[in-house]
């Protein structure tokens, strides 16, 4: 499998960081993860346009164009015939030194750009039986809008989940229910389905966004707004969404059934509609 290491296709070995680069010293940088079906990256143009987005909030300048960046993604995913699979990729401010917190000039740092794909085919399995959840105090920073490599309150949340056998981590601020560890959160009642709306507390997930249209074309009601950790847990069905997991049902929080501990229908609609998506953007 070759990688992308700044603008070159090259073996993975030849890769060299340099140990201050700011991505490792600091966690300063942003990534994304795209799906690739039958050779087709799924939203692509969404993800890198939230790299963009991240890129403007943190002050770093792109080293390419929204459609350089494309090509060079389009290209990987050639070179390795992914066919189901993901995109990894990665870009940090560079080799700052000497280490200094501050931002270093713009003009004296390259930043550096990574990026790898694995092949990882649909679960289907999980996707039919559900995952567990449990649920955390939200312990992260204020600007979970940005995709930062800087996941240490994520990690240690999903840490907590799978101390305990749980599959993810889903988090809430002084009773408001955020979003999981590495995936949005929903929960449905009385046919409604609720999400947290995008802002500085999540993760705007490009998930997240085709569900809402999906599901509001399908004529169900969606309503983006914040809900409590009590109604989380009363909820008739509650599911994570992610690039990787798409749309997948929980059917145990903290230990206790969801519903009746089935997948639901809605969460089961969703499913059929978001395999419809994947279908029509990137065929049989
Ligand atoms: N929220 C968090 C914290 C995440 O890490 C992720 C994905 O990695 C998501 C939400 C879902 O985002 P997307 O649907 O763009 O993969």
């Amino acid at each position: 499998m070759k990688v992308i290491w700044n603008k070159e296709i090259v073996d993975r070995a030849s890769v060299k960081i340099d140990l201050e680069d700011r991505g490792y010293q600091f966690g300063d940088g942003l990534y994304e993860v795209i799906r690739a079906y039958n050779g087709t990256l799924f939203t692509i143009d969404e993800h890198i346009d939230r790299m963009f987005r991240g890129a403007d909030k943190i002050d770093l300048k792109m080293p390419f164009t929204k459609e350089e960046l494309k090509q060079l993604i389009i290209s990987l995913i050639k070179e390795n015939q992914i066919d189901t699979g993901n995109i990894y990729f990665q870009l940090t401010r560079g080799n700052g030194s000497p280490r200094n917190h501050a931002y270093p000039d713009p003009e004296k740092v390259t930043p550096v750009f990574t990026a790898s794909t694995t092949v990882v085919p649909r679960d289907a399995v999980l996707m039919s039986k559900g995952v567990a959840a449990i649920t955390i105090p939200d312990m992260r920073w204020l600007h979970c809008d940005i995709k930062s490599i800087s996941l240490l309150g994520n990690v240690m949340a999903k840490h907590e989940a799978h101390k305990v056998g749980a599959f993810e981590a889903i988090q809430h601020r002084d009773g408001i229910v955020t979003e999981a560890s590495s995936s949005n959160s929903w929960m449905i009642k009385d046919d409604v389905i609720y999400t947290h709306p995008d802002g500085n507390l999540i993760l705007a997930g490009i998930t997240k966004l085709v569900i809402l249209k999906i599901a509001r074309e399908a004529g169900l009601k969606v309503k983006e707004e914040p809900y409590t950790l009590e109604q989380l847990k009363q909820a008739d069905e509650v599911f994570i969404s992610s690039t990787t997991l798409e749309v997948m049902p929980v059917v145990t929080l903290d230990g206790a059934s969801v519903g009746d501990g089935k997948v639901g229908p809605i969460v089961t609609k969703l499913q059929e509609l978001y395999a419809q998506e994947v279908t029509r953007v990137c065929g049989e």
